[in-house]
């Protein structure tokens, strides 16, 4: 996907979020942003292919085995973005207020066009998890049965 989108959709003189630099392969970390915009929602982002692959969970993340959360895929959003809090002003893309929930590595198991395995090793999420591709923009976030997580409060 590429940042393209995530660029179209601000202007970063007005907004704090990072514009990003080039593309550059790293560790495999992930984020959980809360994001207090019109609506509250959750966004879960994965660092792959030199981008952070993007979802916005309205429920935030499933802590239990067989709870399954919509998820929906949003733009690619740049590195820098990982360790993003603030305050995205009235009027800009997203306006509201953007806090980490949680972050930490991750360990990728599958990636099908269709479907993401991955391990999570985080500060309040840990064990397994899928995301698996439904239609357009959706996917289905599920955490992985046998996995002995920590969980955490919402
Ligand atoms: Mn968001």
């Amino acid at each position: 996907m590429g940042l393209e989108e995530y660029r179209r959709k601000r202007e970063f003189g007005k907004t704090p979020e990072p514009a990003g630099g080039e593309r550059s392969e790293g560790k495999s970390r992930f984020v959980v942003q809360r994001h207090q915009a019109s609506h509250l929602h959750y966004d879960f982002r994965l660092e792959m292919e030199g981008v952070l692959k993007s979802w916005a969970v309205p429920k935030g993340m499933p802590l239990e085995p067989g709870v399954r959360r919509l998820a929906v895929q949003v733009e690619d959003h740049p590195l820098e973005y990982l360790d993003f809090a603030g305050t995205i002003p009235e009027g800009e893309y997203g306006a509201g207020t953007v806090e980490i929930w949680d972050q930490g590595g991750f360990t990728l198991e599958k990636h099908t066009p269709g479907q993401l395995e991955f391990t999570l090793h985080g500060e309040r999420l840990s064990g397994g998890y899928v995301l698996i591709h439904t239609d357009g923009r959706n996917w289905l976030l599920l955490k992985r049965r046998g996995d002995q997580g920590r969980g955490g409060e919402a």
